[in-house]
């Protein structure tokens, strides 16, 4: 977690915590689990997302919009992908600044 986020939740701790309320699983134009899917990558277990289905995301956006958290979806997927050498690791922070 980068330190922006650590003082953001420090300050605001209801954002960027899953409430679980699944509302992210309804929504997903590829029917993924956006929920289990961050959970995996903030956990930094990337072969069991890849298993369920992260790659399969196309990035629709979907599941971030309808989430009540305000968690990072997007920015936590395409941090994996960087880390297991799928794209440019620039985007991710192009992802977090904004
Ligand atoms: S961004 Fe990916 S995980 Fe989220 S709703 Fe779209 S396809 Fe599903
Ligand atoms: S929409 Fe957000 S809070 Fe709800 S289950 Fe998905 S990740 Fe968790």
């Amino acid at each position: 977690m980068s330190h922006l986020k650590r003082v953001l939740r420090f300050f605001t701790p209801e954002v960027g915590i899953c409430l679980n309320c699944l509302g992210c699983t309804k929504v997903c134009s590829q029917g993924l689990a956006p929920n289990i899917l961050v959970h995996l990558c903030q956990a930094e277990q990337y072969e069991r997302s890849m298993e369920l289905g992260l790659l399969r995301c196309n990035e629709c956006g979907n599941c971030e919009k309808q989430c009540p958290a305000h968690i990072s979806i997007l920015a936590e997927f395409t941090r994996a992908k960087a880390r297991l050498g799928l794209c440019d690791s620039s985007s991710v922070v192009e992802q977090i600044s904004t």
